[in-house]
């Protein structure tokens, strides 16, 4: 390939093409530092003002109150899966929504430390849809319900969550933070791998309220408690600082085109003109057939046929259009289309699947 492509990858995914420019342009010397982001001391000056810079982009963009903190860590979304019990369990006691392959891991990963309720579950149907929870099954003793706001693999998302009745509510927003407007006051606590929507592997975002910070089981590394990260401001070890940076960018340029609200709206174009052209084809049938269950981000999607499902992949391919296999667990073919997919990507994806679907 001469030339960029429509990268559709479920992870790490496409960045803002002015971000990566931005980056290109200050590689060699950043703002007169004479050095490269990558070289310098996360102690510096210069360092802190990115570091600064990139948390209060993220509280402008998602109105972020000032009772919560917001840290940049290491290990993924995945050493959320840990850190969160290990923070949050006092009574040893959890409640889980299962929506997808993320929140099953969630599951496994609390259990190693106390009692685990599933509360609801679409795992027998593939997760192709959300699972109707029965806001009674909450237990009154549970110390947070946990639950996945845009399943990757399966591509539902939840549109409004259910009443937890008080219960600190933590949410993993990886695939879909910043694609549209919430209100952080619903939530205990939000994290996000930045992989997806918000820059490079490598940083994990939370946003936790204070009144969470204090408490960890006394068997939590030092490395593992918030309370460390929110003393360290981000900075108790080195941090992932380079990655920062590329977010800090991301968040700009996300102000600059309009912020959440804007991008909610693209975002919303650009689901419907897929779904669209997928529910009135007869050889493509989307994973998740309820419309209010559908993703904005992920669109998961095959024909009845896995020589047809490769065909479309490597004609797609020719195309300058990447990435678009599904999980295993789906098959055939997933397009995520984060903040950062230009609208003319999916007008050329959906162009190419009505030649594919004339043809086939
Ligand atoms: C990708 C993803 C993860 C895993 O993220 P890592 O940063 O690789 O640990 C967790 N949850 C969701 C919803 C994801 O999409």
């Amino acid at each position: 390939m001469s030339e960029r492509v429509y990268n559709f990858s479920a992870g790490p995914g496409v960045l803002p093409e002015a971000v990566l420019k931005k980056a290109a342009e200050q590689m060699m010397n950043y703002e007169g530092s004479g050095m490269s982001v990558m070289e310098m001391s996360h102690r510096s000056k210069v360092y802190q003002s990115i570091i600064d810079g990139a948390e209060k982009s993220l509280r402008e963009l998602m109105n972020i109150p000032a009772n919560y903190k917001v840290l940049f860590l290491q290990g993924g979304a995945s050493l959320q899966f840990a850190m969160v019990p290990l923070n949050f369990m006092k009574n040893n006691k959890a409640d889980y929504i299962n929506t997808g392959e993320w929140s099953t891991k969630a599951i496994k990963e609390a259990q190693r430390y106390g009692d685990v309720k599933v509360v609801a579950s679409s795992e027998a149907e593939v997760f192709n849809h959300l699972p109707v929870v029965n806001e009674n099954d909450f237990r009154a003793d549970a110390d947070y319900v946990h639950m996945t706001s845009n399943n990757t693999i399966f591509g539902t998302s939840w549109k409004k969550y259910p009443n937890v009745k008080g219960k600190p509510l933590v949410v993993d927003m990886s695939s879909d933070i910043l694609s549209k407007v919430i209100d952080v006051n619903d939530y205990a606590m939000i994290y996000a791998g930045a992989q997806k929507n918000i820059g490079p592997a490598g940083v994990t975002v939370v946003i936790i309220r204070e009144d969470l910070v204090e408490y960890s089981r006394p068997e939590t590394p030092t490395m593992l408690k918030y309370k460390t990260h929110v003393d360290g401001a981000s900075m108790f070890n080195t941090p992932p600082t380079y990655g920062i940076y590329i977010a800090k960018l991301g968040f700009e340029y996300l102000q600059s085109i309009g912020g959440v609200p804007a991008i909610e709206k693209i975002n919303n174009r650009k689901a419907a003109m897929l779904y669209e052209v997928l529910d009135n084809s007869k050889l493509f049938k989307c994973h998740v057939q309820n419309k209010e269950d559908r993703s904005i981000m992920n669109i998961p999607f095959r024909t009845a046929s896995d020589d047809l499902d490769k065909k479309f992949l490597a004609d797609a391919a020719k195309e300058g259009l990447v990435t678009l296999s599904g999980h295993k667990k789906t098959g055939g073919m997933r397009a995520s289309i984060y903040n950062a997919m230009p609208i003319e990507g999916v007008e050329k994806l959906v162009a190419f699947i009505k030649k594919f679907d004339k043809e086939n």
